[in-house]
């Protein structure tokens, strides 16, 4: 009888789920501790098995789609994760999961599992994505900080500066939505670290989630290039997720002598006294998912003053990470309102990653609630986010004049 076996792999990132195999008993603590695992009523192991078991039954890409999106637990599974890390905590063999539904998801997006208005508007390493459109629309630039690139030609040319001291990465959020807190930020940089560039790119996290891994660490080695040629020794990043990501790409990219800083610990060892009082009522840490070891809300608290009266902290996603808003909207907002149920009325929720902050702050739009919402640099600095009008422009940017163009780049 003939083997229905295929001869070529049908999926590319096999290798990994044969190690997760390798490595799970099966004990089922990853199930119990996830919302979305229970509703698929699968275990990590499980999710790699079943990925294996439909390459088994299937000859053709299409044949292997078709298999896949017939098990709704497995979609479930795989689509429905936040990349929260809370399972990984209650597996005895470390298993992890961010390595193994970021592999998944490279195999949905090639064929072709992930629908494209899931991620037509945030393949940040193109030139128009969500926050390039909105910066380019609402008239937010930073030549003038960007240094490493140059600008114009001829005598008025200005050329890239290759002597700057530190590289200072808000993020896209923060980049987009907080043009003067990341002016404000930039400008204390460059006075406690010297000659500074901005890096107004994004770590390419949504890309990752969107199934695009390689594409995602290109565009991190193509920032380490940025960081190089700037001559910057030091990188100060905001999210924790943006360092996690580029201390991967320099040290990839052979300039593991560039440290990565949370902005918390290099404003605290310049001796920077933050320009706002501590605002009144209880104060709620939440710890960002990408914030694996805590050092960035350790450091947070550090320079907030927290040390010897520790505020509460929060655990688990914002409802932001993994797109899972893009698959199970509902989610996302449920996810969110979990979290803000822990503060009571007039408390301040203090987040890590600007796009915590982004995801409450939205929630909180459709669902308004008397607690304040801010992130960490919002603290320390004199400038703010406004959600309202951010909301609002985002909102009435796809009317109007840019509209059909929006439509057209982003669609
Ligand atoms: S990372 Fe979070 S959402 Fe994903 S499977 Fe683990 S606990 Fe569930
Ligand atoms: S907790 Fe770890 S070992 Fe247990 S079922 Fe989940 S992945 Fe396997």
């Amino acid at each position: 009888m003939m083997s229905r076996r295929p001869t070529i792999a049908l999926l590319e990132c096999s290798k990994s789920y044969w190690t997760l195999i390798g490595q799970c008993t099966q004990c089922g603590h990853c199930k119990k501790a996830c919302e979305s695992l229970t509703a698929a009523d699968m275990t990590l192991g499980e999710i790699a098995r079943a990925l294996l078991e439909a390459e088994r039954a299937s000859t053709t890409p299409e044949e292997l789609a078709a298999n896949i999106g017939a098990n709704p637990a497995l979609v479930q599974a795989v689509r429905g994760c936040f990349l929260c890390t809370s399972c990984k905590n209650t597996c005895f063999a470390h298993n992890d999961v961010c390595d193994l539904i970021h592999a998944a998801r490279v195999d949905f997006q090639r064929l072709g599992l992930i629908p494209r208005e899931c991620w037509s508007s945030v393949l940040v390493d193109q030139e128009w994505d969500i926050f390039t459109a909105y910066r380019a629309v609402h008239g937010i630039y930073y030549q003038d900080l960007t240094r490493h690139r140059a600008w114009g030609e001829g005598p008025d040319g200005i050329p890239a500066a290759t002597d700057c001291e530190v590289a200072f990465f808000p993020g896209c959020s923060l980049a987009s939505y907080g043009p003067e807190l990341t002016r404000e930020i930039f400008a204390t940089v460059e006075e406690l670290g010297g000659k500074t560039t901005l890096i107004d790119s994004c770590c390419g996290s949504s890309l990752k989630s969107a199934g695009f891994y390689d594409r995602a660490e290109a565009l991190c080695d193509r920032i380490a290039e940025e960081i190089r040629s700037s001559g910057a020794r030091e990188l100060v990043c905001v999210c924790p997720g943006c360092a996690n990501a580029m201390r991967a790409a320099l040290e990839r990219n052979g300039l593991g002598h560039v440290e990565v800083i949370g902005l918390a610990a290099f404003l605290t060892a310049h001796g920077f006294t933050p320009k706002r009082e501590l605002p009144d009522g209880p104060i709620f840490m939440s710890k960002s998912c990408s914030d694996r070891d805590g050092s960035c809300l350790e450091e947070t608290c550090g320079l907030l003053g927290f040390e010897g009266q520790p505020p509460t902290i929060f655990n688990g996603c914002c409802g932001a990470g993994g797109a899972v808003s893009a698959f199970q909207p509902e989610r996302q907002a449920a996810q969110a309102d979990s979290k803000l149920s822990f503060a009571p009325d007039g408390s301040t929720v203090v987040t890590m990653c600007p796009t915590c902050t982004y995801t409450y702050a939205f929630r909180m739009m459709e669902s308004p609630r008397a607690i304040a919402n801010k992130h960490y640099a919002e603290l320390l600095f004199e400038s703010s986010f406004d959600w309202d009008t951010v909301f609002s422009n985002l909102n009435g940017m796809w009317y109007g004049e840019y509209g059909a163009w929006l439509a057209q780049v982003l669609g």
